[in-house]
């Protein structure tokens, strides 16, 4: 394994850490998150989204001032590791204004995830 190879997965967070590859996406949804500008709390929580997160087909459909969420999901061909990547961001305008990054490694969202699949 190369130092190279190494550094490369702390760099890119789609990186696979037991394998050092790029891992493939395979979800990727947008939600409204419902917290308004200026009252944002960072959760740390998975219950927390489960609970909250509304589904919406386009940053169109969030209310001016509220919080969006994009979750992707990416998956390791090699080991079949995976990662939930949770970006909160307001949108402004056309610019998306970056709040917080969360990464959930342990499949915590996966029912989430899989419900959100199938409608
Ligand atoms: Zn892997």
């Amino acid at each position: 394994m190369g130092i190279i190879k190494k550094f490369k997965s702390l760099l890119h967070d789609d990186w696979c850490s037991n394998c050092q590859i790029q891992m493939t996406e395979n979800y990727k949804q947008l939600f409204m998150l419902p917290m308004s500008v200026g009252h944002y709390i960072s959760h740390k929580n998975a219950d927390y989204y489960k609970k909250n997160l509304v589904k919406v087909n386009s940053k169109k459909e969030i209310p001016i001032s509220i919080y969006a969420c994009g979750i992707k999901k990416y998956r390791c061909s090699k080991c079949g590791k995976s990662l939930v990547q949770l970006s909160i961001f307001l949108p402004v305008r056309d610019q998306e204004k970056y709040e917080e990054t969360i990464y959930y490694k342990n499949g915590e969202l996966d029912t989430f995830i899989e419900d959100n699949r199938k409608i």
